[in-house]
């Protein structure tokens, strides 16, 4: 199996919750589709426990952080909060190994192709239109126009995160939230099917469960399993709480999860 990751947002609570989670199952792959910082309040413990972990792949909230002049289309709480990460980012450590941190999210991939037992998967942060940029969202199955170039680029599974809502878009315009799934939360595909996988978020989840969230994908890429892990957010609601440079609410949409 892989465990396939997205959306941390320096929340090393959850990150660490969900790694005990992906350990216990004995899963040695873990894919990640960055956001790996943003928001939260522990950006250097994420990005070198990430660094571990194994294969990443860039976010938007990644690439402003070496790109200030991208922060524009940014709101102004993720805007104070990418300022603050980057500051965060500069300190401790040795000059080579601020350079090193830097280096790391510079250096990510913008995508990823891989094939499984000849299914072939790619893996994006956003869309596959515009991998750092485009949000999939579930009433987007409305867009017929959208959908189609979408699958159009998609030979075959496509992993997503950035929306931070969970959940399978299947070619025939249908979204499938995975609490529409029976009680072990596995998607089965189609030989041959295409589908979007948006594996939802680790360190703020949007869609009304508080919990974190990560997939699971079989070793014949022919199953996805949607997995929730409670994790302590009254800890990273506090570092929120005690961090001048991050917004309250910041913290307080973790308890809810939205
Ligand atoms: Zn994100």
């Amino acid at each position: 199996m892989i465990a396939i990751i997205s959306d941390t947002h320096s929340n090393l609570a959850a990150l660490e919750a969900v790694i005990e989670d992906i350990r216990s199952r004995h899963i040695e792959r873990v894919l990640c589709l960055g956001d790996v910082v943003g928001y939260g309040p522990q950006p250097r413990e994420c990005v070198a426990l990430t660094r571990k972990l194994g294969f990443t792949i860039m976010g938007n909230h990644d690439e402003a952080i070496f790109h200030s002049h991208k922060t524009e289309q940014f709101n102004l709480r993720a805007e104070m909060a990418i300022e603050w990460t980057r500051e965060q980012l500069s300190k401790q450590g040795t000059e080579d190994e601020v350079a090193e941190r830097f280096d790391y999210l510079r250096s990510l991939p913008v995508s990823e192709e891989r094939a499984i037992d000849s299914v072939p998967l790619l893996f994006v942060h956003g869309s596959p239109r515009k991998p750092l940029r485009e949000y999939i969202f579930p009433r987007d199955v409305q867009n017929q126009e959208k959908m189609r170039e979408i699958f159009s680029l998609i030979r075959g599974l496509c992993f997503v995160g950035h929306s931070h809502v969970p959940g399978i878009y299947t070619e025939d315009l249908a979204y499938t939230h995975p609490s529409e799934l029976e009680l072990l939360k596995i998607y089965h595909f189609e030989e041959k099917q295409k589908a979007v996988v948006n594996v939802g978020s680790v360190g703020q989840p949007r869609d009304n469960d508080p919990r974190a969230c990560y997939v699971t994908l079989t070793d014949e890429a022919d199953a996805v399993v949607f997995r929730r892990v409670r994790y302590d957010v009254e800890k990273t609601r506090k570092l929120i709480y005690d961090t001048p440079g991050l917004d309250n609410s910041l913290g307080d949409r973790l308890l809810e999860g939205r």
